[in-house]
């Protein structure tokens, strides 16, 4: 039977945007432009986009973080602005948000099973005993030996304090987990250590992940889909392996073309494609296409409207005037 579970959607986005004000009249930062998509039970849905793409931003709305300017977001069905405090407190342990920096979500001064416990404490459950009991399950099934829990953080590597943040999180047994550049401080040996720990917790618990990342390689491994994000708005949207094979969009074909890893050999050597420039302002984004400032690709309609995110082949969906052409 499928893991995935396409009938029964975590995570439902439709022309979701979240503006911040500036300093300036009238001005706003544009982080997420109308993006719409859906993440499945038991899915991996990955996030990749530059610094700048308004990916965090997106990771951090779905998780009620940040409160949507306008579009709506639909958490397990329910719409988490229409509950109240006390039943949006109780909602939200469903959906968890982990970050780069362990150390940010740590107590120094904390033991690691205290640590652990907290969250549970948080979300009033009153027994240490219990609770105590809880969270050396969890750190046992995340590979923590028992004796880490006397611990304090500074005591432990930072491949250990991201296995303690993903105790953590357990202990609420959570239905999806947004992972927002989890491993990109971790060195590469360990990296792939905590990716099989994520995938092995998926299948033993049937959890839900957002994975968002720079590195197209860490999520073309462990995702079975994939959003590309520029400037606030998606590129396109496919299964991991269609996207990473046969990419549509010029953007994305730029980045797999920066891959050190194996390409599609379509594009090798003088297919090379070489991203020019930074990612433009999101306070002024050009007109049309997002992406046309930087594509190899622009012509003139680019400037004048702005694609529309479609589905060329089931599943998969982009954003390019000259997609299918
Ligand atoms: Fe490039 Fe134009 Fe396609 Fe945008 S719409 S990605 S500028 S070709």
């Amino acid at each position: 039977m499928s893991r995935i579970d396409a009938s029964s959607p975590v995570l439902q986005v439709r022309d979701l945007s979240i503006e911040f004000p500036t300093q300036q009249r009238h001005v706003t930062v544009k982080a997420v432009n109308g993006v719409s998509f859906d993440v499945y039970a038991g899915e991996t849905f990955g996030v990749i986009g530059e610094s700048g793409s308004g990916k965090t931003t997106l990771g951090r709305a779905l998780v009620s973080l940040i409160p949507p300017t306008r579009g709506e977001l639909l958490q397990g069905g329910v719409q988490p602005s229409s509950l109240s405090k006390k039943a949006l407190r109780e909602h939200r342990r469903d959906f968890q948000i982990l970050f780069q920096d362990p150390n940010a979500a740590l107590n120094p001064r904390m033991r690691i099973v205290d640590s652990v416990m907290e969250p549970l404490e948080v979300a009033g459950h009153r027994d240490q005993q219990a609770n105590r009991a809880a969270a050396l399950q969890a750190m046992a099934r995340v590979g923590l030996p028992t004796e880490f829990a006397e611990r304090y953080p500074h005591q432990l590597s930072g491949g250990q304090k991201q296995r303690v943040i993903i105790a953590r999180a357990l202990t609420l047994k959570p239905r999806l987990i947004v992972c927002d550049e989890v491993v990109a401080a971790l060195d590469v040996s360990i990296r792939g250590e905590v990716l099989n720990l994520f995938a092995d917790l998926q299948r033993e618990f049937g959890l839900t992940y957002v994975f968002i990342t720079h590195d197209l390689s860490v999520v073309s491994h462990i995702s079975d889909r994939i959003a590309v994000m520029y400037l606030g708005s998606l590129m396109e949207l496919g299964p991991s392996q269609a996207l990473s094979e046969a990419p549509l969009h010029p953007y994305t074909q730029a980045l797999l073309s920066a891959e050190p890893i194996p390409i599609p050999r379509s594009m090798r050597d003088s297919q090379r494609i070489h991203l020019q420039g930074e990612v433009p302002s999101p306070m002024n984004p050009p007109s049309g296409c997002p992406f046309r400032t930087r594509c190899p690709k622009a012509i003139e309609a680019c400037a004048q409207s702005r694609p529309v995110l479609t589905e060329h082949v089931p599943g998969h969906w982009v954003a390019c005037h000259l997609a299918g052409h």
